[in-house]
């Protein structure tokens, strides 16, 4: 265990506060050590911190996990499954999974963070979301120090969210994660905007797991500001969803509001476009801006703190709601 050292190099926001307490697991034995130590002082798992903002210095116990491994540990006629440590980085698993042809996490290329944090949010991009891979994790429960699986349905998987994120909040220390991955005909999701648009400008005809993955990377490189130049945490809000009456009033005074139908009475529409008509796109204030590309994206210009960017983030919500009556809820965890 190290004692006060700077999380700087811990989150991608990039801000400098103090862990009192931070210990690495490299195994499971490592957590079950921790958790006798420190299951009732609230303790604090951290990942790769790119979904995280830490407000000010930190009392809490910080893991992190740093468990390792790729292994397969089943196969059928079209399917594989494999056990992923949950410290591994999560695009270094698609890039393993790539290399050996197997397919279900090519969309979700360039992802952030570790594989253990992945179901936290059940991480999606360009149409695919994590639950459509995930077969199982292992995880410690932090009050009985005890190891338990869930099954996908246990993890009550919804638009970044999971159980982990809502009821088990900060309850388990997910050690390690089982996919189901496609071994041959592998179906290929092609259909969101950027990338279809892509597809058609470049008239591939069969784009194949490989060719999509290179495509996502394409477009994520461009739009997204890289953490390790810019202090960020990718989309800071959720994209609200809203009923049929809502949707419908928004409609009526903005009708070039881009929507997604979930449902008959179920729409989403997109933070970014509701942060842009509130014309704060680029908004800059102190050290703390909305990036000029992407008006869902914090950045961190320099030395910002964490108190600094939670403020800036609040006033985005202020705004918004007072034009639109929608009240964004955060993608990123807070930390007090
Ligand atoms: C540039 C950029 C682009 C991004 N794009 C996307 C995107 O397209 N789609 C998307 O969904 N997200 C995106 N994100 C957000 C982020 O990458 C994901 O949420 C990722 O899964 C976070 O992983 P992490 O390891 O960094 O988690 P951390 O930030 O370390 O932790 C996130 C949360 O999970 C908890 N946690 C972490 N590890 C464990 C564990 N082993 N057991 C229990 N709890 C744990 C933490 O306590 C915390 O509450 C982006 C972020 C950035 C910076």
């Amino acid at each position: 265990m190290k004692k006060s050292i700077s999380l700087k190099p811990y989150n991608t926001f990039g801000v400098d506060v103090i862990a009192k307490n931070f210990s690495i697991a490299c195994n499971e034995n490592d957590i079950f050590e921790f958790i006798d130590i420190h299951s009732k002082n609230n303790p604090l798992v951290l990942g790769g911190g790119s979904n995280i903002l830490f407000k000010k210095n930190i009392e809490r116990p910080i893991l992190k996990i740093n468990i390792k491994g790729i292994n397969i540990i089943d196969e059928k006629i079209n399917h594989v499954f494999v056990s992923v440590g949950a410290g591994e980085n999560w695009n270094d698993f698609v890039e393993w999974s790539l290399k050996n042809d197997f397919g279900g996490v090519e969309n979700l290329t360039l992802i952030p963070g570790n594989v253990g944090s992945a179901p936290i949010q059940n991480i999606g991009a360009y149409g695919v979301e994590l639950d459509s891979v995930f077969e199982s994790c292992n995880a410690i429960s932090i009050k009985e120090n005890k190891l338990k699986k869930f099954k996908k349905k246990d993890c009550k998987f919804s638009y970044r969210s999971s159980i982990f994120k809502s009821n088990l909040k900060d309850k388990y220390v997910i050690t390690n994660v089982t996919f189901k991955l496609s071994k041959k005909n592998h179906s290929i999701n092609a259909e969101y905007k950027s990338l279809k648009s892509l597809i058609d400008k470049r008239n591939i005809q069969k784009p194949t797991i490989q060719i999509i993955s290179n495509l996502v990377k394409e477009i994520r490189t461009k739009k997204l500001p890289d953490p390790k130049i810019i202090g960020n945490c990718g989309s800071f809000f959720k994209n609200p969803i809203m009923n049929k009456l809502n949707f419908e009033k928004i409609y009526s005074t903005n009708n070039s509001v881009p929507f997604y139908k979930i449902s008959k009475n179920e729409y989403k529409i997109p933070a970014a476009w509701l942060i842009e008509k509130c014309n704060m796109k680029g908004f800059k204030s102190g050290q703390v801006a909305t990036h000029k590309e992407h008006a869902l994206v914090i950045i961190n210009l320099g030395e910002a703190t964490g108190l600094e960017i939670f403020n800036f983030s609040k006033s985005i919500k202020n705004i918004v709601l007072k034009k639109f009556n929608i009240l964004l809820e955060e993608e990123v965890n807070i930390i007090d």
